[in-house]
């Protein structure tokens, strides 16, 4: 009985010594299940959720030339106000007044593909499939912090044109026909030519566009 009460009890403290390894091992395992969690939130869930929250504000609508990005901090009506297209028989701000039905989204669009075929029929040069993205910033810091990456060194622009991501960075505030045709004239002289005049003569095509846009 003893014997067995011992072999008992001791099994007993043994169990006791188990459980209660058991026990630091779950609350050590508890803890680095929590630990982990927690990484977890900081490391990939909060920039992910940042990220995506961010994303969500990203927008996008495309023309038949164009598609332009914007956070929705950018005012859509301004940006149509400060376009305006007098050269084009294309478009008729009237045929607009007449149909409250259209969208912001989709005069600009009706006005960017004015801009861009005036732009081609200036240059008189149509390069094929040639579609091109425009992000418009809100403040000039978000543009400008995009051209550092890019090219390492201050920007001093309202606008530019990179061949790479064949996209025109512009600000809410600055853009207007002219600066758009400017740009648009980058994105159809870097599309047609094969070999790519010098950097001067670009500029000086691309000028001539914008110089020409109203006659
Ligand atoms: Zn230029």
């Amino acid at each position: 009985m003893i014997g067995i009460f011992l072999s008992s009890a001791s099994s007993a403290a043994t169990a006791i010594v188990v459980a209660a390894k058991l026990a630091l091992l779950n609350l050590l395992w508890d803890m680095k299940y929590k630990l982990n969690i927690l990484l977890f939130i900081i490391f990939i869930v909060i920039p992910a959720t940042t990220v995506y929250a961010q994303e969500e504000n990203r927008r996008f609508f495309s023309s038949g030339f164009c598609t332009v990005f914007y956070y929705d901090d950018v005012d859509l009506k301004r940006v149509n106000r400060h376009l305006n297209l007098v050269f084009s028989n294309f478009y008729s701000p009237r045929n607009y007044k007449e149909n409250p039905g259209t969208s912001i989204e989709d005069m600009i669009s009706d006005k960017f593909d004015a801009i861009f075929n005036r732009a081609e029929e200036i240059l008189d040069m149509y390069p094929s499939k040639i579609h091109v993205a425009i992000n418009i910033y809100k403040k000039q810091e978000d543009m400008d912090k995009v051209y550092e990456e890019f090219f390492n060194g201050p920007n001093k622009a309202v606008s530019f044109y990179i061949y790479k991501t064949n996209t025109i960075y512009t600000i809410e505030s600055q853009l207007n026909e002219n600066i758009l045709s400017h740009e648009m004239a980058h994105c159809i002289i870097d599309h047609y030519f094969v070999i790519l005049p010098p950097r001067k003569i670009q500029e000086m095509l691309a000028v001539y566009v914008d110089v020409h846009l109203k006659d």
